[in-house]
């Protein structure tokens, strides 16, 4: 691949992704890729023919456009479907896929990962170490330990990342490894009933040392594929082979779920990826920059980290509009101008309208308690870790800085409160009492 195309197509994106829809662009724009850049011919790879005769007849003027603006000469784009031999769909069936499955299933066989999604380039904090460990854990020694494994988070927060960082793990150890997500499973089962398959298909699953399956939830409801997924993951781990699933939720949450499956899966480790405080913030925007060719001022990580708070996509999508301007206009970026580049992110959450006090009164009930005696000098046990959980809450939903914190607080010096973020942090990790403690406040604070 070619780092001008990659960039230029990447600066491209950043633009349109202003102009056009939401919901436009994630299935048309996201997961397309700037490959090759010969003479004034910008290729870029898409996920189907589909999308690529989607693009060329809707959208082709505006693209074209952008392209010759960013790269300051007249440009023709031209559209080629990921890997040579990829299928290609009728288009009745493209739309039940979202694009980044459209991308593997186009490529399937062989099961196309992500390159970027490793495990090095994953960022590990408080939110996210457990299912971290395991997720290492599960790729260095498959079958070994916690199977299956079950992480859940919300949207955007990491699960598709660890799941094919396993993948390319095992694949580099030359483990025979299928990542699949459950819509695909589905209909790969559905498809070997019509056919009269479904022992070919098991076969199939049977002869696997590790399976990954990606959004599991959707498989809840459906009978038929339940059954199908129950047989093949006893064949797998009755024999210890690996088996990894991501959900959106916890087993027991999932409402539709058989209890046999719900009990199969909580029969292994079961670990959640939070949402990440203000610190792995910082680093996962640090990362991902240092990986772009501009270079991103440290005060604009600062900032970025503060207003997108609520995942790591957001983060990422707001880190890509700003590179995107800096390449297009090769001058620095003043804050000024980042804050109107991502302004439809800040007032998306209603996360700035939280009053300090609100946050204080929140914590102090939860632990029945009143606010005044949250604030005041007592040190027994349970007020104390009321105060922290207070100053944890006030640093991450607000952004405030300790010495506000501690004024706030019954006048505690920074060096206190600093201490008590930091106890937070490494506590969070390891006391599930407290992370449910947190969780359950800051659910009452966003209600
Ligand atoms: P999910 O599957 O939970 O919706 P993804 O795995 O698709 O989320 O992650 C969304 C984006 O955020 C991806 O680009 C991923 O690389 C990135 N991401 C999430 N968590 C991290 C992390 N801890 N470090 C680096 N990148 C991350
Ligand atoms: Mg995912």
């Amino acid at each position: 691949m070619d780092a001008r195309a990659v960039n230029t197509w990447k600066a491209v994106l950043g633009v349109l992704q202003l102009q056009v829809s939401r919901p436009i662009y994630d299935t048309w724009l996201r997961n397309t890729v700037g490959v090759s850049m010969d003479g004034d011919v910008l290729s870029v790879e898409v996920p189907t023919s589909f999308s690529s005769e989607w693009l060329e007849q809707r959208m082709y003027h505006l693209i074209q456009k952008t392209a010759s603006k960013v790269a300051e000469t007249t440009m023709e784009v031209q559209f080629r479907v990921a890997g040579s031999d990829a299928v290609s769909q009728a288009p009745e069936e493209a739309p039940s896929y979202e694009p980044e499955e459209r991308q593997l299933v186009a490529r399937q066989p062989a099961p196309a990962l992500n390159r970027k999604y490793t495990f090095q380039r994953f960022v590990v904090g408080p939110s996210n170490q457990l299912p971290y460990n395991a997720a290492m854990a599960a790729a260095e020694f498959p079958g070994g330990g916690s199977n299956p494994l079950f992480i859940y988070s919300g949207v955007g927060l990491g699960k598709t990342h660890l799941l094919q960082a396993i993948g390319q793990h095992c694949i580099a150890k030359g483990h025979r490894t299928l990542y699949v997500t459950s819509e695909r499973f589905t209909n790969e089962f559905i498809a070997a009933i019509r056919s009269k398959t479904t022992e070919d298909f098991r076969a199939r699953y049977r002869n696997l040392d590790v399976l990954l399956i990606d959004d599991v939830q959707f498989i809840s409801g459906k009978e038929q594929t339940q059954e199908g997924f129950f047989h093949t993951f006893n064949d797998l781990h009755y024999a210890d082979h690996q088996v990894v699933l991501t959900a959106d939720r916890p087993p027991k949450a999932m409402h539709l779920l058989e209890d046999r499956l719900v009990s199969r899966f909580e029969g292994g480790l079961v670990a959640d990826i939070q949402q990440p405080d203000m610190e792995t913030r910082l680093l996962i925007l640090r990362s991902k920059a240092d990986q772009m060719t501009v270079k991103i001022d440290d005060s604009i990580i600062e900032y970025l980290a503060q207003i997108a708070q609520t995942n790591v996509r957001q983060l990422e999508g707001s880190l890509n509009r700003v590179a995107a301007y800096a390449q297009m206009t090769q001058q620095p970026i003043s804050l000024e101008l980042v804050s109107q580049l991502v302004a439809d992110l800040v007032h998306t959450p209603n996360r700035r309208a939280l009053e300090a006090d609100t946050i204080v009164d929140e914590a102090a009930g939860y632990y029945h308690m009143s606010a005044e005696e949250l604030r005041g000098p007592s040190r027994k046990k349970d007020v104390v870790r009321a105060r922290h959980v207070a100053m944890y809450l006030l640093h991450e939903e607000r952004g405030m800085r300790d010495t506000d914190i501690g004024r706030n607080l019954g006048r505690c010096d920074h060096s206190t409160v600093s201490s008590a973020l930091r106890k937070i942090r490494s506590q969070i990790n390891i006391d599930v009492q407290l992370r449910r403690d947190i969780l359950t406040i800051k659910e009452a604070l966003y209600s």
